[in-house]
């Protein structure tokens, strides 16, 4: 195949929004985005909610400023604050950027762009199209791609990345339509996979295939992760199947209720009630569920989300998916009766170190969006500042690539290199003696995550998950793939998938339990206290000859200082 200037893995919204800004740098650029499904179906079309800017449309009074306190309020002071400034100086632009390529943003009595409240945010500044927000940004920049020319290579999983000494020559990938292992040569190659939080699998709001594979090729690759351990559950998952409820059904006014008919969060955040940062709301939750004051059925413990005072028609124009999939999975019609919740594993604020133009420490290498680390969410990311991430980032990332690939050589991957990944496959497709299934590896993965590196961890508990996954990884050795079939071979890619999920999942759980303090989303039973003295710093894992090394790297702080943080 003809050398790419940058391939791109990854077509949500971070890909897609890297695609188009780096065609618009250079238009006589050779752009592949590779997506493991079709890019709109990436998990970026779940997102519901709404992106933050301060546009002061619903609140006058709103700025950029206010937008950049918040956010390094609510990462607990972890955030890397030139990064904040860029995040939020950059939203208005953005949104706008997206309103004038077609994103039909729902609209205010006067016409201009909507915002609604969002958790940790001071002011309502969440941009929505009704509760389907990623869903039309991502079909937006999909045209838009097309119209400029981006190669699409949809349905291509990639395995490796081809590295020569301190740079990348390129990208390895399979063609899941045909079985075939093919080479991608090119100059740069961005990473913009997505999350890792169905490693939790059915206690994640996740799609299944955000399993985490660019960090984990990075990770192979020698490229050092950033602040691993800090997983979001974000407060309110569907009871039975984690899915999610979004914030914006708190946003719109929703009220959380315990068994004894109390609005709890009184107790936790007198100000701010619901609408408290993610982090300490499905912490007040949990503790509501292990103090008794929770439901029970036989799907598991849970709390009500009642939406009734809000009435028919708002719940029919605002959030009809939510009534949608109340109805559908937990058979609850919202505007009659209250929909059973309980936290549910979100978003992974850890992921390849980058810096603030998306550069990796290997020359050649970016990423942006979820799977990325900038860091601009710190320990916990505020509702509403992800889509943000992808948007802003995605963009700097194809700036930068299509900027610095004159720099390179054209990539080249030998036959050799591509026979050693294809080799891989086949030992994996040849069931001999014992073997073990996937399926029951990644159940237990899942169970020992939400178990024992949840919301509340403890060093007895992490103990016992880093053993749970190291056994499991021994066990993966032994898993073989029973599809023999090279054509779409799901059972093949799902057990790729699975091998990302537990080399990942080591970093999470053996980061928890050296981050001796609570800060944000990672909460230590044992050391209940932020200690800014020795933790305030990210915590970086390499791999290097097999070993996982951790490093760390300081916090760049600006114009805020540490303070206690209190809703
Ligand atoms: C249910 C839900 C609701 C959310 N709501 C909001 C919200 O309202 N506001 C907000 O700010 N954030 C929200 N978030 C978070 C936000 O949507 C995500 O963080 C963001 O969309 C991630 O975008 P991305 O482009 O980084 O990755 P994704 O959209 O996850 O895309 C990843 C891409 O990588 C590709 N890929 C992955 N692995 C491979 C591989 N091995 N080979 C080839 N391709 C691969 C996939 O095919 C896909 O195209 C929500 C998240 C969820 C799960």
């Amino acid at each position: 195949m003809k050398p790419f200037d940058i391939v791109i893995v990854g077509g949500g919204g971070a890909g897609l929004y890297a695609a188009m800004e780096a065609m618009k740098t250079n238009p006589a650029l050779n752009i592949a985005v590779l997506s493991k499904v079709y890019p709109n179906r990436s998990h970026t079309s779940a997102a519901q909610g709404g992106a933050n800017a301060a546009l002061a449309n619903k609140a006058k009074d709103d700025s950029v400023e206010m937008h950049i306190f918040d956010t390094i309020k609510g990462s607990d002071y972890l955030a890397d604050q030139d990064a904040v400034d860029v995040l939020c100086s950059e939203a208005p632009k953005i949104i706008r950027e997206l309103e004038n390529i077609g994103t039909p943003w729902s609209r205010m009595e006067d016409n201009t762009i909507a915002q609604r409240p969002f958790g940790g945010a001071g002011r309502p500044r969440c941009c929505y199209c009704a509760d389907k927000t990623g869903h039309t940004i991502l079909q937006t920049l999909y045209e838009q791609c097309l119209k400029t020319g981006v190669l699409f290579f949809n349905e291509y999983f990639a395995l490796n990345l081809s590295v020569h000494g301190s740079r990348s020559r390129g990208l390895i990938a399979m063609n899941m339509k045909t079985g075939k292992v093919e080479a991608f040569p090119a100059k740069t190659v961005i990473f913009a996979t997505g999350g890792y939080a169905k490693m939790y699998w059915n206690r994640s709001s996740n799609a299944a295939g955000n399993t985490g594979d660019g960090q984990a090729i990075a990770y192979r690759a020698g490229i050092p992760m950033k602040d691993m351990e800090f997983v979001q559950f974000h407060p309110t998952g569907l009871r039975k199947s984690g899915l999610l409820v979004t914030e914006g059904a708190r946003g719109e006014g929703g009220y959380l209720i315990n068994k004894d008919g109390e609005r709890f969060m009184a107790r936790y955040a007198k100000e701010k009630m619901e609408l408290g940062p993610r982090d300490l709301v499905s912490r007040s939750i949990e503790t509501e569920i292990l103090e008794g004051r929770g439901f029970d059925s036989p799907a598991g413990k849970y709390i009500h989300l009642d939406l009734r005072h809000l009435g028919a028609d708002l719940i029919k124009s605002r959030l009809p998916q939510i009534r949608e999939m109340s109805l559908n999975f937990e058979g609850v019609d919202p505007i009659e009766e209250p929909i059973p919740i309980r936290p549910t594993a979100h978003y992974s604020m850890g992921g390849i170190d980058t810096d603030n133009f998306g550069r990796t420490v290997m020359e050649g290498v970016y990423a942006a969006g979820e799977c990325a680390c900038v860091s601009v969410h710190g320990a916990n990311r505020l509702g509403g500042n992800s889509l943000l991430d992808i948007l802003v980032f995605g963009r700097i990332a194809g700036h930068t690539a299509a900027e610095e690939a004159g720099k390179f050589e054209p990539g080249s991957i030998s036959e050799e290199e591509l026979r050693e990944s294809v080799e891989e496959i086949r030992t994996r497709m040849q069931p001999s003696g014992h073997y073990e299934r996937y399926g029951a590896l990644r159940e237990e993965l899942g169970q020992t995550l939400a178990l024992n590196v949840g919301i509340f961890r403890e060093s007895s508990l992490l103990h016992k998950g880093i053993q749970d996954i190291a056994e499991l990884k021994e066990r993966f050795k032994k898993v073989r793939v029973f599809d023999s079939s090279d054509v779409f071979n799901t059972n093949l890619q799902q057990v790729l998938e699975l091998k990302n999920m537990l080399d990942l999942a080591e970093t999470v759980a053996v980061g928890a339990l050296a981050r001796e303090e609570s800060r944000g989303s990672h909460t230590r039973i044992d050391f209940p206290v932020r200690d800014d003295e020795k933790w305030h710093k990210h915590t970086l894992a390499t791999l290097v000859d097999g070993k996982a090394i951790p490093g760390e790297k300081p916090v760049t702080m600006g114009r805020y200082e540490l303070q206690e943080r209190t809703y």
